[in-house]
């Protein structure tokens, strides 16, 4: 599908970054993390909806106290997000963190880099540099003008080096800008100067209506390109968004497939029915079914409509008064308008069963889609026949 570059690997508890690695989706809770109870819940809601790793902050000596009960009932790696505490980064560890997000430089004491270093080295414990232009060194802004992508650059080599005088290896890194262009333009520089595992993400990307595009543009264009390890959408909404977002631009690149596919035409004046309440509709009661990835295809009329609904896993196309209802290419029969969405997710349930059964696609890490959804993944890298529609 596109060859991926070539980078070590670091393990975050049960999960591998790098290498050959499938590419894992973060998010960071929002609660404050001395509040065990309301971070533990929002910790179980973003791996239910399918993130690999959980970032909490650790601003404060109760936040690092919480921690303890939050790696250990949380049920997915906890990474601490360290400013430039070393004895709140030394206590994250202590806790048992599976990962530290700390930048070296802003310890300033090279001691306290050692120590940080020589702990986490002891319990195999990854660390991530973090530059971000928000942040970045005055002297680097200074030299360079404003945080352009080299001085991102420049910086995150310089912190790699940091740990690196203290043989501490066990890295990856991230440089996040909150323009698209530079961000990309970052990873794409440091990726040549250093086989570290990447972080990708767009920082401060804003609300969703915005921050979904942004992240989109440059966390896609790198994975297209091979860059990048683990990805973190950051969007100004509840988290979980975030993961959604991000298990959406994997299953859009073809690379991993846990979530399901709508293809959904944008309507025009064809249309027999309203495409977008139809389409909305099926969105929302699809994300509360525990569906296997599978494609569904809505079209909202004949002329279109049945190829692609033909294509899809499950699909209708809308006619007068009617619709017509597919499964796995076989054309089921004619429903009326009032019933299409319960008949579609009827027949969603009864394939899903199916697959469960094959247990071919329901271990939530497929390479290549199968079937419609591979043609549809082989379109988006450019080896597949033009789409009709
Ligand atoms: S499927 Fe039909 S209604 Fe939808 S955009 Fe295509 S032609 Fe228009």
């Amino acid at each position: 599908m596109y060859e991926r570059r070539r980078s070590r690997q670091v393990k975050v508890g049960s999960v591998a970054v790098g290498g050959d690695a499938p590419i894992s989706i973060q998010s960071m809770t929002t609660t404050k993390t001395d509040d065990v109870q309301a971070t533990l819940i929002q910790v179980h809601e973003l791996a239910t909806q399918g993130a690999d790793i959980v970032r909490v902050a650790v601003p404060h000596e109760g936040d690092a106290k919480a921690l303890p009960t939050i790696v250990q009932e949380g049920g997915v790696p906890i990474i601490a997000d360290i400013h430039f505490s070393v004895r709140l980064a030394l206590m994250s560890l202590e806790a048992g963190v599976h990962g530290l997000r700390l930048n070296p430089g802003n310890m300033r004491n090279p001691k306290h880099v050692k120590e940080v270093a020589d702990a986490a080295r002891e319990r195999g414990v990854p660390i991530r540099i973090g530059v971000n232009a928000g942040s970045l060194d005055r002297k680097l802004v200074e030299k360079y003008g404003r945080p352009t992508s080299e001085a991102l650059v420049e910086s995150a080599l310089y912190e790699i080096g940091l740990l690196e005088e203290h043989g501490f290896t066990d890295v990856k890194v991230s440089v996040k800008h909150q323009n698209v262009a530079e961000m990309i333009n970052a990873y794409r520089l440091l990726a040549t100067q250093t086989d570290v595992p990447l972080h990708l993400g767009v920082t401060e990307a804003g609300t969703p209506k915005q921050g979904i595009v942004k992240s989109a543009i440059g966390i896609g264009t790198l994975l297209a390109e091979g860059i990048g390890d683990t990805i973190r959408v950051s969007l100004t909404a509840e988290p979980v968004e975030e993961v959604k977002v991000g298990k959406q631009i994997l299953a859009a690149l073809g690379i991993r497939q846990d979530t399901f596919d709508l293809v959904a035409c944008p309507s025009c004046g064809r249309a027999e029915l309203d495409v977008f309440a139809l389409a909305q509709e099926v969105e929302e009661r699809i994300e509360k079914m525990d569906l296997p990835p599978m494609q569904i295809a809505v079209m909202g009329c004949e002329v279109n409509g049945p190829g692609e609904a033909r294509d899809a896993d499950i699909g209708i196309a809308a006619g007068p008064g009617r619709g017509l209802l597919f499964s796995k290419g076989k054309q089921i029969g004619w429903v009326p308008h009032d019933r299409l969405v319960d008949a579609l997710l009827e027949e969603a349930e009864r394939v899903a069963a199916e697959i469960r059964a094959e247990g071919a696609r329901d271990d939530g890490v497929v390479e290549v889609l199968k079937g419609a959804g591979r043609r549809n993944a082989l379109l988006q890298v450019g080896l597949g026949p033009p789409n009709p529609n």
